[in-house]
């Protein structure tokens, strides 16, 4: 499947926020928000003529980024999102935050989702004992995620969760043994993503 692999920090910098795309870095100093926290390119510091269409198309870009999918993807799970029943934004997050290369990334066990989709993609991970290397997998309450038995990637785990200060409380994790497990769906209360999902909805609304 295809990734966004475009510059990262680039990214952070043109929705004005840390969007923490690339793990042990985006703690340190070396950050580029906390060096240059204008938008990148030629005109970055200049005016930027704000309008009710740029707010939703950065909100839309954002939370895409956020998730590291590209536009074809992100508006698939719109659609998906459009057919569940309650708000559609607040469907939108659910689907987003239950693939499994995020949840891989909220239990602690990888250091960003660009990690976490790797790992994930050359199996290091079972889900309810069985081997599942997508990474757009949606997860469900009561799954089990569990780093593959032998896994040659047990190091790399074990240093993401020493980043780990809290995991998501729709999930548990056992940091220990690294195993972790779906408690229920997430309320929006507990998704931080950092997007106002309505705006994404009237953006595409139209
Ligand atoms: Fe974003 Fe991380 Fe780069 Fe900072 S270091 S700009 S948070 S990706």
């Amino acid at each position: 499947m295809a990734r966004d692999v475009g510059p990262k920090c680039r990214v952070c910098r043109r929705e004005g926020m840390k969007l923490f795309l690339k793990g042990e870095r985006c703690l340190t100093e070396k950050c580029a928000i906390e060096r240059r926290s204008y938008p990148p390119g030629e005109h970055g510091r200049g005016r930027i003529k704000q309008s009710e269409y740029l707010l939703q198309l950065r909100e839309k870009q954002k939370a895409r980024r956020y998730y590291g999918l590209l536009e074809k993807q992100f508006r698939n799970y719109y659609a998906k999102a459009t057919k569940g029943s309650g708000i559609t934004g607040e469907n939108l997050l659910r689907i987003l935050e239950t693939r499994l290369d995020n949840v891989v990334y909220r239990l602690g066990f990888a250091s960003s989702r660009a990690q976490s989709r790797q790992l994930v993609r050359h199996g290091h991970f079972h889900v309810n004992g069985r081997r599942v290397n997508i990474p757009s997998f949606g997860v469900r309450p009561d799954d089990i995620v569990t780093m593959a038995p032998g896994s040659a990637a047990e190091s790399v785990i074990r240093d993401a969760t020493d980043l780990t200060a809290s995991v998501a409380p729709w999930l548990q994790a056992d940091h220990e043994g690294l195993t972790g497990k779906v408690l229920k769906w997430p309320e929006r209360a507990e998704i931080d993503t950092p997007v106002q999902e309505s705006l994404i909805v009237e953006l595409y609304s139209k």
